[in-house]
């Protein structure tokens, strides 16, 4: 009984906090339609909903996609979401649930190769997850023309729990004097892995650096490297015709982008 009562009185707290708020007050943001929720109290709410569309705006200009007309996209903003386990966003079936606001650039990634029409979902998780960590990586420097000030936390620098690797990688940024940044890390990081196993790399460690850590080490290498976004975005679109696109296999491609990020290290 107490618990069901305690089930109640979180359900309607749950319910209770739900907020919509839609983008039709936003002439310039028409191409989003995405319905925010709120689980948790937020004051900010609708200031929050209005740079989220802005955010949707300048990754849809950027990619030249847009939501399509069917599509019924949703945000989630709740900070204690759950996915495998631990406090994480997550993008799953037009819903972008974000534990933090830095998420919604990574998850609305996901969120509009899904619901643009354009691209089959889902290609390759390591293309998949690499071409968002790469964009949420770039977002601020090469994307975001807006000042946001709900986004203004630096991006997050995901780190090695190895305190000896991770000192290694600091020690490797500074010695190619490169900036202690996410994507510096990121390459550092994988640089490490690539120098102690070298092209058996790839199969060698798990999926989550595969999707993760190598994703955009290749994502990286083939909008930089490869003839730019029009080629990536076909590429993203039919992974299968890497061959017909760049000439080489995925596998390949891989090798090219490690040999690639090991060019930028002394
Ligand atoms: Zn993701």
């Amino acid at each position: 009984m107490e618990m069901r009562i305690y089930g109640l009185i979180a359900m309607l707290l749950c319910f209770g906090l739900t907020v919509g708020c839609t983008s039709t007050d936003l002439p310039e943001t028409k191409s989003a339609t995405i319905q925010y929720e709120f689980q948790q109290e937020n004051e900010n709410r609708e200031a929050i909903c209005k740079e989220g569309d802005c955010i949707a705006k300048e990754i849809n200009d950027y990619l030249g996609w847009t939501i399509a007309a069917d599509a019924n996209p949703r945000c989630v903003f709740d900070n204690r979401h759950i996915y495998e386990g631990s406090v994480r966003s997550e993008y799953k079936d037009q819903v972008m649930y974000c534990a933090n606001y830095c998420d919604f650039v990574h998850e609305y990634v996901h969120l509009i190769c899904d619901v643009s029409g354009k691209a089959k979902y889902p290609p390759e998780s390591m293309v998949r997850e690499g071409f968002a960590t790469y964009i949420e990586y770039i977002w601020k420097d090469e994307i975001a023309q807006g000042e946001y000030q709900y986004l203004q936390t630096d991006v997050r620098i995901n780190r090695s729990s190895d305190p000896t690797e991770n000192a290694q990688v600091e020690a490797m940024l500074e010695m190619n004097e490169m900036e202690l940044t996410p994507e510096n890390y990121q390459r550092a990081f994988v640089q490490l892995a690539y120098e102690r196993a070298g092209e058996k790399l790839p199969y060698l460690v798990d999926d989550s650096f595969v999707d993760y850590w190598i994703g955009p080490i290749l994502v990286d290498f083939l909008i930089t490297q490869q003839g730019g976004l029009k080629p990536f975005l076909g590429f993203y679109c039919e992974s299968e015709r890497a061959q017909a696109i760049y000439g080489r296999s995925l596998d390949k491609l891989v090798l090219a982008a490690l040999k690639y990020n090991d060019s930028l290290f002394v």
